[in-house]
């Protein structure tokens, strides 16, 4: 007997295509099985309800995590099976289809990306190894995690965390064995505390459902979006005219990766900056990242745009003053932005105010764009060379000899990293009924 089994989604499109499955299984007899399985506490076993009708999920994140910290356990993981039994007769494995025979063109690898590993499980589980006992890492991860250079500065478990290929129960409980064989401190509590996040988006996103996705969040905030097209589509090419903002946005086109610092500060720029529809923003993820996920994606979204769960809700990044602190001599720009490799130093973070001696060659408004926007609050920070104060520590290399940027990689990118998003920016069931803001 054959029998489907499958781990529970949450969000709408996930559940039509879960419908989809179940009612073709059962017009063929064949037997499905559901599970919990994505989260790293079981739905069942945190101090919450967690029902459609009943759900008690605080509305931040401090609360959840304090509760879920105090009151609920983390289930073991199971062991593996040294081996599979055969397949029933008459089922055959059939092979896996290359991207041609899916009709999906093969990506250029770069050699400058961050995540230069391929997919799968066993790549997963190898980074896993890697990160704690071969280099260690993991007891730096708290220090070196707002980096933007690189393999190491944070894990990179997030598109084997999407793509089902790495538990987050796996990655806690080597993470314990971690702690008790070799050192627990502040940074290996830290990778636990970060999938605590992921948690709490697939629980508010069960508690909330498709507001999510509507343009006034699941706060129902109204807040003015515009749609300018031209200015998203500068913001999604990496041609802002704002180095950092540029190199991140051209880090994602190239590679589908973007840091943790990098996704704040783009995110930041898109809705605050330049007051762009935040959904914008969130499909163009959805259609890029490696390591998608929809909780994950529209929840700190909507924290960004301000109609989340954050209770800092002005909270707003300033590009200069976060690119002088998190590259403090500019050398994650002059890597992903080519044309103004030649200007020295931090200066690189704020061309426009240059003199022709320091832009060495480099043009704005003709060979680099003219910024789109300068808040005021950027000024203080023109001229303010913190080139030795960078706010993070870098990482131990691995003991492989591995270097991230210089590495190429199998690329793990889905087809031409250009799958269509959610799709609902233009479509009015997106939001909910009310004046068009
Ligand atoms: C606008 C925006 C969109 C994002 N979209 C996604 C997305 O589609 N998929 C995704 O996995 N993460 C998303 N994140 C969260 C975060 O940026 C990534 O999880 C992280 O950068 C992945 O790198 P890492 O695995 O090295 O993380 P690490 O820093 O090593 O963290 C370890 C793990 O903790 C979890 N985690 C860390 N930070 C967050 C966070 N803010 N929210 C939820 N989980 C977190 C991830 O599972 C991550 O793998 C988004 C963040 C922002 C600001």
């Amino acid at each position: 007997m054959v029998h489907v089994v499958y781990q529970k989604e949450i969000t709408y499109e996930e559940l039509a295509v879960e419908d989809g499955i179940i009612n073709f299984c059962k017009a063929k007899n064949i037997k499905v099985i559901e599970i919990w399985g994505s989260t790293l506490y079981h739905k069942k076993d945190i101090p919450f309800k967690t029902d459609s009708s009943i759900n008690d999920i605080p509305n931040t994140y401090t609360q959840f995590r304090k509760a879920v910290e105090a009151r609920a356990k983390v289930r073991q993981v199971l062991s593996m099976p040294d081996q599979l039994k055969p397949l029933p007769p008459g089922v055959f494995i059939g092979e896996i289809p290359t991207l041609s025979e899916l009709g999906v063109e093969q990506v250029k690898k770069d050699c400058r990306t961050a995540f230069p590993f391929p997919g799968g499980e066993s790549s997963g589980l190898g980074r896993l190894k890697q990160y704690l006992w071969e280099t260690r890492c993991v007891e730096k991860y708290k220090e070196t995690r707002n980096g933007l250079v690189g393999e190491n500065y944070s894990t990179k478990f997030s598109p084997w965390l999407a793509h089902g290929c790495l538990s987050p129960r796996m990655i806690f409980s080597e993470i314990k064995r971690y702690e008790r064989m070799e050192v627990s401190n502040k940074s290996t509590y830290w990778v636990i505390f970060e999938l605590l996040w992921r948690d709490y988006f697939k629980f508010v996103c069960l508690k909330y459902g498709d507001r999510v996705f509507y343009k006034t969040g699941i706060f129902n905030k109204k807040l003015p979006w515009s749609q300018d097209m031209k200015k998203f589509q500068a913001w999604a090419e990496g041609k802002t005219g704002v180095p950092f903002v540029d190199a991140n946005m051209r880090e994602l086109k190239k590679t589908g990766w973007m840091s943790n610092r990098g996704r704040q500060n783009v995110a930041s720029f898109l809705v605050k900056d330049l007051g762009l529809d935040w959904r914008l923003g969130a499909e163009w993820f959805e259609s890029m990242l490696l390591d998608h996920d929809v909780c994950s994606n529209y929840g700190n979204w909507n924290y960004a745009a301000g109609v989340g769960n954050d209770p800092r809700q002005n909270r707003k990044f300033n590009m200069i003053k976060q690119g002088m602190d998190y590259d403090g001599k500019g050398e994650f720009v002059r890597l992903w932005v080519e044309e103004l490799r030649a200007i020295k130093g931090a200066k690189i973070h704020y061309p426009w105010t240059l003199g022709t001696h320091e832009l060495a060659g480099v043009h704005i408004g003709e060979t680099y764009p003219r910024p789109m926007v300068v808040p005021p609050e950027w000024k203080r920070h023109f001229g303010k060379n913190k080139k030795n104060k960078s706010k993070i520590r870098t990482a131990p290399r691995p003991r492989t000899g591995q270097r991230g940027i210089q590495s190429c990689y199998q690329s793990a990118k889905k087809g031409g990293g250009k799958r269509s998003g959610r799709g609902r920016v233009q479509d009015n069931r997106w939001g909910p009924p009310g004046p068009s803001t």
